[in-house]
């Protein structure tokens, strides 16, 4: 069976090209369009006011597989998480938060949407719940960009923030990141601003350079919880193959070309890189990128043995930078109570339906 591409990966020019090859007026392209995105129908029968006989050629040569939303689970803190099911039957899950949770606590109408962009991952974090796994597949563009429209239609509430921070790293999936990101900014789709989009990589090399000559003003993160080699290769095996040298190469190249100032992630583990010594070393680097640092305490994965350090000795890591004189924020944690943490609730769910093995 030839698979049939699905209609809302399309990007403009594509569905124009589509719709001319059958005859059809150029203003069929934005009526698909809007049936697409503003209506936000789940199938191409319910385009009502195009031809029978073209939803029927549509339909024969297009299909529209939006994930299903499985469940909301709120969480006391007011983050929610949405679970989806995709066309595979496998699961991938966004978080919704809200303004009263933005990182420094300012009074906005902001809402984010933490996107998933593969089903599992390759890259094998040794703290990461999404790592432990291993890798299944990457997601379509329909499949990054349904999670806001899935989203807003389940909560009634309208997307205005987003953060590649689910499962999966985005980086690894370019080729269909780089089209949802069009499917996401452009006015005839979703239309959130490039610059209220940001992009997280555990630090894949080739891939930030491509990004960095991309048009738009995208953001980007990089979870880069250790400043050297040592550290880095300890935690994440991606290290040993774009060292920290290469990779701040990569991020000055980054800096050259864009304007918003990188953010570097940094989970504090105990014993592992939150010494005193890691947090100069951070600070010195994050300062010659002229980069902000969101640290983030470790949130413990069922399995894994790591340990999450004392409330004090995180704020005392964090004096050191701003010490330097660097922005450093300390992120409280957003979601702990649903496990919020990249990827643990799909987890529990395709090891309870039997599709994947325990990872523990
Ligand atoms: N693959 C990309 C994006 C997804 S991970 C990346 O690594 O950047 C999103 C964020 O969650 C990353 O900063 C990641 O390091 C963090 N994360 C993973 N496991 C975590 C844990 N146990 N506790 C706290 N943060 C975690
Ligand atoms: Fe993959 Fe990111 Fe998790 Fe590392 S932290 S295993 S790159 S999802």
């Amino acid at each position: 069976m030839t698979k049939r591409p699905n209609l809302n990966s399309l990007t403009r020019t594509e569905l124009a090209d589509a719709l001319a090859e059958h005859k059809q007026p150029a203003f069929r392209t934005d009526q698909v369009l809007d049936w697409l995105w503003k209506k936000r129908v789940r199938t191409i029968d319910e385009m009502t006011n195009l031809p029978a006989k073209l939803r029927q050629v549509l339909n024969e040569e297009f299909s529209m597989t939006p994930p299903s939303p499985v469940g909301v689970l709120k969480s006391s803190d007011t983050t929610q998480k949405a679970l989806f099911k995709l066309k595979d039957g496998r699961y991938v899950e966004s978080v919704l938060i809200p303004a009263s949770q933005a990182l420094y606590g300012e009074k906005s109408d902001r809402l984010t949407l933490c996107v998933s962009s593969q089903v599992g991952c390759a890259y094998g974090c040794k703290f990461c719940a999404s790592g432990l796994a291993g890798f299944t597949r990457n997601l379509d563009p329909d499949e990054i960009a349904g999670q806001v429209v899935e989203v807003e239609r389940a909560t009634g509430q309208r997307v205005n923030n987003m953060v590649f921070m689910g499962m999966g790293e985005p980086l690894a999936n370019i080729k269909n990141l780089l089209r949802a990101l069009e499917l996401i900014t452009q006015p005839w789709g979703i239309g959130i601003g490039a610059r209220h989009l940001t992009i997280s990589t555990s630090g894949l090399v080739p891939q930030i350079k491509k990004l960095a000559d991309h048009p738009q003003q995208i953001r980007l993160a990089i979870s880069l919880h250790g400043a050297t080699d040592e550290v880095r290769n300890k935690i994440m095996p991606v290290n040993k193959k774009w060292g920290v040298d290469e990779l701040f190469d990569a991020l000055h190249y980054w800096n050259e070309r864009k304007k918003q100032r990188l953010t570097l992630e940094y989970i504090l583990i105990q014993g592992i890189n939150d010494s005193e010594k890691d947090a100069k070393i951070l600070a010195q680097k994050a300062k010659g990128l002229g980069a902000k640092v969101n640290l983030i305490p470790y949130n413990t994965v069922e399995g894994l043995e790591w340990i999450r350090p004392s409330d004090d000795h995180c704020r005392r890591f964090k004096n050191i930078l701003m010490n330097a004189g660097v922005t450093a924020t300390l992120r409280t944690e957003k979601g702990h109570d649903i496990d919020a943490a990249c990827g643990q609730l799909r987890l529990k769910k395709e090891t309870e339906e039997g599709i994947i093995e325990s990872p523990v």
